[in-house]
């Protein structure tokens, strides 16, 4: 009911409604909502058809030079849009919520081109953390990829500790692709898997493998010894297969490397020795948090084309958002949203500022991230009814790249099972009994 105060003046009685950022239920500054203005209108207007474009073609068709992957590759360069954030002297702590920040707006645009920008942005962010010059001019201005997984290798790769290896295997698992260290050279060969992302088009990648110094590739403990490594990839010796199709982020090219004696100096060297896990530990850290915005920018994209379809659609005899049982499920996905937020800022914001940083924690932030998104995708689709199963709506296609992002970057269930692991092993350390 409204009250009469005066003949001009209505007042209800009513609560008024929250104030809402475009993203939800938070307060943004001036220039963190500037930000995410401009990084949305690039979303909106450039990556959000890009991807769907991309997301028709084969995966030979979408590598092929002039397609619309380059030419989105080459916009978001003209526009000086990336994951590598140029913050000045910006504190940590307000440089981590911008990342959280952008990184949604980029996961809201397409995932598969997100995870294609990073990717093509790590070698030089993972030079750029070593410090080493060479290594950064080496890696500046190309397109990167990560190599870390491999046919025989996939889970096995983030093992970090030798007491997470089954109990009844003696070693752990080197896999397909391995390198040699020898004086000031590192010799490498095999394949990797056919996941990497930006396989069939990366100009440079960092490698994280299996190594032999010279006395094996297992310490004591049988763990592997390894080694990161940034590599040129157009060096004699490296060869590409082709590009794989799969079922979502198809816009991301992946595919195999293939390194027959590919040698390069000891100094491309980022982590080595004794160093090498902490610094493996390291990098997956880094390219394990963006995980979280990104899929929580998916999780909101779903979550408004679902609000907006049930805005539209009538069945009942009304609206299907004038239904109630329309309206919890409407409440569920928005929730799940919000907590996905949460805890995206908070391992971006841990993983920056922390003064040891832990894959597990951010491998747990993703599984978080990835399973929620994947739910609010999949309620998302069931609310366009057999509308969601078409390719005429976008629905399905966040349903498949939410789908594949609950096996990128690890798969989940292993990634809870070490993230049991490292709250474990702080326990027996004396820690987390308040
Ligand atoms: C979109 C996408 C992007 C990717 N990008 C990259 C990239 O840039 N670079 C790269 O190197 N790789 C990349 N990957 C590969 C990805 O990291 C691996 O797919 C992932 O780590 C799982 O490895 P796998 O596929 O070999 O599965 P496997 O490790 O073979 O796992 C298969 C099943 O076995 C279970 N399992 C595995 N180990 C255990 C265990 N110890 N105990 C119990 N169960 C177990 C798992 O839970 C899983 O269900 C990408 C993958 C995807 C989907």
């Amino acid at each position: 009911m409204n009250q009469q105060i005066a003949s001009d003046t209505v007042v209800s009685v009513r609560p008024e409604l929250p104030y809402v950022e475009m993203s939800g239920f938070e307060n943004l500054s001036d220039d963190e909502r500037a930000v995410q203005d401009a990084m949305h209108k690039f979303a909106r207007d450039v990556m959000r058809p890009a991807g769907i474009a991309i997301d028709r073609l084969s995966a030979e068709q979408v590598i092929k030079p002039g397609s619309a992957y380059w030419e989105f590759m080459a916009a978001a360069a003209s526009a000086g849009i990336g994951f590598d954030i140029d913050s000045g002297d910006m504190p940590p702590q307000e440089l981590a919520r911008l990342q959280a920040i952008v990184i949604e707006e980029f996961g809201w645009g397409d995932a598969g081109l997100s995870v294609s920008m990073l990717a093509g942005a790590f070698p030089n962010l993972v030079a750029k953390r070593s410090g080493n010059q060479e290594l950064i001019e080496l890696t500046t201005g190309k397109l990167g990829a990560w190599i870390a997984t491999q046919p025989d290798r996939g889970s096995d790769g983030t093992m970090l500790y030798p007491g997470e290896r089954h109990s009844l295997a003696p070693k752990g698992n080197k896999g397909n692709l391995v390198a040699k260290v020898s004086g000031g050279d590192i010799v490498i060969n095999g394949q990797s898997s056919a996941w990497v992302s930006n396989g069939p088009v990366a100009q440079v990648a960092i490698l994280s493998i299996a190594t032999d110094y010279g006395e094996g590739f297992f310490d004591d403990e049988g763990h592997p010894h390894g080694i990161e490594i940034i590599v040129p990839l157009d060096l004699p010796g490296v060869s590409r297969g082709k590009p794989l199709e799969k079922l979502g982020k198809r816009a991301l090219p992946q595919g195999e490397l293939f390194f027959d004696n590919v040698k390069v100096p000891l100094r491309y060297a980022v982590s080595q020795g004794d160093s090498y896990w902490r610094g493996h530990a390291a990098t997956w850290s880094t390219a394990g948090v963006a995980m979280g915005p990104m899929m929580t920018g998916v999780a909101r994209g779903a979550f408004e084309l679902a609000l907006e379809y049930v805005h539209e659609r009538r069945q009942g005899g009304a609206l299907l958002a004038d239904h109630q049982m329309v309206q919890s499920r409407l409440g569920a996905m928005a929730r799940k949203v919000e907590m996905m937020r949460a805890v995206a800022h908070r391992a971006t914001d841990y993983s920056s500022r922390s003064p040891a940083k832990h894959p597990y924690y951010t491998a747990a932030a993703k599984v978080t991230c990835t399973d929620l998104a994947f739910e609010v995708a999949d309620e998302a689709l069931q609310l366009f009814g057999g509308y969601g199963l078409s390719r005429e709506y976008p629905m399905e296609k966040l349903f498949r790249d939410a789908r594949a992002a609950r096996i990128e970057d690890g798969e989940n269930h292993v990634l809870n099972m070490k993230f049991g692991y490292l709250n474990s092993m702080l326990y027996r350390n004396g820690q987390l009994r308040s």
